[in-house]
């Protein structure tokens, strides 16, 4: 089904706060994400950061205690966007093909795997085979928590990405949905939709 009319049946209840902001420098770090929407509280890509206090700390600011977290989003399976999941014991997981919880593995395809009425999975490959985005329907539109990007500037081409040409596909498929990109190691963006698609 095209993701136009999935996203067409979504709530806009939900809010995004990036917990920490990534980089892939020298050093690498994951875009950590919390979303809330009512008693769905997730946290996407607890990967790495300079210490767990780097998603601790800005989500007890929000008054949320790590074993409150409901749910994890993995966008793909590489560490950098995983070394943390262990912080929310009470989390079930989600990935491309299942979600996780305890000793229960769920085989579930991620895409169009509604979370809460204002989140939803997407099946995105192109960096890898199993990269998933996120979609969470805010009041200030559609966001989309995606390793299709690194940052603001793509890159273009991704030096990491198994399959260039899909995933520029994929990328076309989240921007008809998507006014706001929180990518893999950058801040949040709006969508200038020429650019990054190419
Ligand atoms: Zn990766
Ligand atoms: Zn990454």
């Amino acid at each position: 089904m095209r993701v136009g009319r999935r996203v067409a049946g979504m709530g806009s209840s939900a809010t995004a706060t990036v917990l920490f902001r990534g980089y892939a420098r020298s050093r690498v770090a994951s875009t950590v994400t919390y979303i809330e929407e009512g008693a769905f509280r997730a946290i996407v890509d607890p990967g790495m950061v300079p210490a767990p206090r780097s998603i601790l700390e800005p989500l007890a600011r929000l008054r949320v205690r790590p074993d409150q977290v409901t749910d994890v989003i993995l966008s793909h399976h590489h560490p950098d966007h995983t070394l943390n999941v262990a912080l929310f014991p009470r989390a079930q997981v989600h990935d491309f093909w299942a979600t996780y919880r305890a000793d229960h593995w769920e085989a579930v395809p991620a895409e169009g795997r509604s979370l809460s009425p204002s989140v939803m999975l997407l099946e995105t490959p192109g960096h890898t085979p199993q990269d998933i985005t996120t979609l969470a329907g805010t009041s200030e539109g559609v966001v989309a928590l995606t390793h299709l990007w690194w940052n603001a500037r793509g890159p273009t081409p991704d030096p990491l990405a198994v399959d260039e040409r899909q995933l520029v596909r994929q990328r076309k498929r989240v921007l008809e949905v998507a006014q706001r990109v929180i990518p893999g190691h950058g801040a949040p963006f709006r969508v200038p939709r020429r650019s990054l698609t190419g």
